[in-house]
């Protein structure tokens, strides 16, 4: 079969189309034919080397498909059922192992397509919204990077929480489909400072939260955006890494709360893992969640999916389709 491997980590050009052999799955595993792959981050992080991965590998986690293979003493799961999962070990595949631990059944009213669009961003956001800073009415949340894939979905949450939603967007067609999918005010931040204009559209007050993915860039503008004890969860690192800082800015800030979470300390349990999937598949079947599937690649061609993504160009989900 075929697979997407990086032998060194780099630019976009690292990313191989490679033939390797299928995987057997062990003990506690299944395989599955990937149907259709989630691209996230997390894999340009891993591609550039900012998170390590071992040498060669296959990216990817996010995958959905119809399980091909089960491995000895897996009990629960059969050949043919539809499953999707944020845990493969290299999705970017034509086929890949999935942890039965970490496999969730895709209902008929999901396709492959909106189940690896939506799992792993739609988990985040749910997270975020009901577990990192639980959002209630009267809350204000400030949402960066509104109309991408984690952004279009956490705002849809945040509003169901009955939170106000203010959003950043990098230009002017992103800030529609943030509006559209609910935020209450956008701003523009690569032609505004946005923490002036946070305080203008609070009056002078600030937010509750702030759910920061873009990291380096926005970090000093997000902790002026928050009221004194607000919350500031910086949840990902799309223009480089937070620098290191003194607590003692929290404290000069207005007694702030900090938390850099991750997905996998969200979906530690069986229990906690279905929970999360089950709310956003019951959403989307009764039309309460819109799952924007921004753009398809052929699987060969990762590499254009992940200089799209990195270049700020998209919008929603991206989706790679062997
Ligand atoms: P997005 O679709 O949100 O794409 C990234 C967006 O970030 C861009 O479209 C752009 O939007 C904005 N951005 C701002 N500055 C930059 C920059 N210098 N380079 C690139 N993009 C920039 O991606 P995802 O939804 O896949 O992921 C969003 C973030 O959430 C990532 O940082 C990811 O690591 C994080 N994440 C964290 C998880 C966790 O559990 N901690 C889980 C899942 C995702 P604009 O043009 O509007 O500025």
């Amino acid at each position: 079969m075929r697979a997407i491997r990086i032998h060194e980590t780099g630019g976009a050009e690292r990313l191989q189309w490679d033939e390797v052999p299928v995987p057997e799955p062990k003990a506690g595993e299944v395989r599955i034919r990937v149907e259709a792959v989630g691209v996230n981050f997390i894999e340009i992080y891993q591609r550039s080397g900012l998170y390590s991965i071992p040498l060669p590998g296959v990216l990817g986690l996010e995958a959905a498909g119809a399980i091909s293979a089960v491995g000895p003493g897996v009990t629960g799961w059969a050949v043919g059922q539809r499953i999707a999962t944020v845990k493969a070990e290299g999705a970017y595949a034509q086929e890949t192992i999935v942890p039965a631990a970490h496999a969730v059944e895709v209902p008929s009213s999901v396709t492959a397509k909106q189940a690896a669009a939506v799992l792993l961003q739609g988990m985040t956001a749910h997270y975020l919204a009901y577990s990192t800073y639980p959002l209630k009415p009267g809350d204000t949340a400030l949402v960066h990077a509104a109309a991408g894939g984690v952004g279009l979905l956490l705002i849809q949450i945040a509003k169901r929480c009955g939170a106000r939603v203010l959003g950043t967007v990098g230009d002017p067609a992103k800030a529609a489909l943030a509006k559209q999918a609910g935020a209450d005010e956008i701003v523009l931040y690569r032609q505004e400072d946005f923490a002036a204009a946070v305080k203008r559209l609070t009056g002078g007050r600030g937010v509750d939260v702030v759910y920061d993915s873009v990291g380096k860039d926005t970090f000093e503008g997000s902790l002026n955006s928050l009221r004194p004890r607000g919350m500031m969860v910086s949840y990902g690192n799309a223009s480089g890494p937070v620098p290191p800082f003194a607590p003692l800015l929290l404290t000069q800030k207005g007694s702030l709360f900090f938390t850099r979470p991750s997905l996998a300390h969200h979906t530690l349990t069986r229990e906690e893992l279905i929970g999360r999937t089950t709310a956003l598949f019951g959403w989307m079947k009764a039309g309460q969640l819109d799952v924007r599937i921004g753009g398809e690649f052929p699987l060969e061609k990762a590499a254009d999916a992940h200089r799209a993504l990195e270049s700020r160009g998209t919008t929603g989900k991206l989706l790679l389709i062997p």
